[in-house]
């Protein structure tokens, strides 16, 4: 990075943020019921020398707050002094979901189906529009924060599309346990970021409503690590993750063969034979049982907290590995069938 241009001001919603400074700006986006302002927080860490723009934000859906311990860590780690390029931060971008413990907006959309955005939408298309124009319109490159739905719990894991090398190269840099890569799904951020030619990853990792310091590590290094693959950093000591990555692009979630209690014998990160049993749903009086069986060979990637079930109930997300994607060295298959959720200390 020596020899790098001094970077020029960077603004973003007619604030100008000096090379070397950061700046809080704060994006109103309305009037709630009781007459408060409601407004997109922003964090703008602006480098000394000039570089690439990323964008980092969390709590597009409200009550996925893993990604906000990421981002607040993050905030507090990165010097605009040793910074080349532009980092912005959104901590919350669906405040009032966040506020509400709630996925969703008060008019129960779902921000993440809302993009493109219309200035004079609904509140989430609006919402999506102010992100889109004033955040992803501004970067080169986007990481999204989110974590698994209510009463589930999903293993560290990038996503990206198969559409976009370069994103899958900076998901290799981000290091997670799994990169899953999957199709854009129409109304998501990741899909309109893919049209205006913003490339970005889509970090999941934990329960909703739930801290968890493993994904908090993991999110936090895997950014500082694309960080420095886009050459916006230098790591002190390079931060090597401590784990493999599986590189998966088939998944599938296992159901719940009947309602009953269920009980999990899987958990995220498990490397699982086809045929294995992954979980045992019962009746309450216990003289019926009935296993769920891995079709494939894989890894847990996603599991159900709930102990009571109905049919058809998601329990399992499941990816596959072996044949196409990734074969397991003894190594990786060592690694994840170590004890990597029941100590949640591994990084
Ligand atoms: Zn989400």
């Amino acid at each position: 990075m020596q020899g790098r241009m001094s970077a020029q001001p960077f603004t973003l919603f007619r604030t100008k943020v000096a090379p070397g400074k950061r700046t809080a700006i704060d994006i109103p986006v309305s009037r709630d019921a009781a007459d408060s302002v409601v407004s997109l927080p922003v964090r703008v860490i602006h480098g000394r020398k000039e570089g690439p723009v990323l964008f980092v934000s969390a709590a597009v859906h409200g009550d996925e707050i893993s990604g906000v311990e990421v981002a607040r860590r993050l905030i507090r780690k990165v010097s605009p002094k040793s910074l080349s390029g532009t980092l912005i931060v959104v901590p919350v971008v669906n405040a009032f979901g966040f506020v509400a413990n709630s996925r969703y907006l008060p008019d129960r959309r779902d921000l993440n189906r809302s993009f493109p955005g219309r200035v004079d939408g609904p509140l989430a298309s609006r919402l999506a529009y102010l992100f889109r124009t004033e955040i992803m319109e501004r970067a080169d490159f986007g990481i999204d924060l989110h974590s698994a739905a209510m009463h589930r719990y999903n293993l560290p894991q990038v996503r990206v599309s198969n559409e976009s090398p370069r994103a899958l190269e900076l998901a290799r840099a981000f290091a997670p346990p799994v990169i899953m890569t999957s199709k854009l799904r129409e109304g998501s951020m990741r899909a309109i970021a893919h049209e205006i030619g913003v490339e970005m990853l889509v970090f999941e990792a934990g329960e909703a409503l739930r801290f968890d310091p493993m994904s908090t590590r993991i999110g936090v290094n895997g950014v500082l690590r694309t960080m420095q693959a886009m050459g916006m950093l230098a790591l002190k000591r390079p931060k090597r993750s401590p784990h493999p990555t599986l590189e998966a692009s088939r998944s599938m979630w296992l159901r719940a063969p009947r309602g009953g209690i269920s009980s999990i014998r899987a958990e995220s990160g498990r490397i699982v034979k086809a045929g294995q049993t992954l979980a045992i749903v019962r009746n309450p009086m216990g003289d019926e049982e009935f296993a769920v069986t891995s079709p494939v060979d894989g890894i847990v990637i996603g599991h159900s907290r709930l102990g009571v079930v109905n049919r058809g109930d998601a329990l399992i997300h499941l990816a596959q590995i072996g044949e196409a994607d990734t074969s397991l060295d003894p190594d990786t298959e060592e690694w994840f069938s170590g004890v990597m959720l029941d100590e949640h200390e591994v990084v």
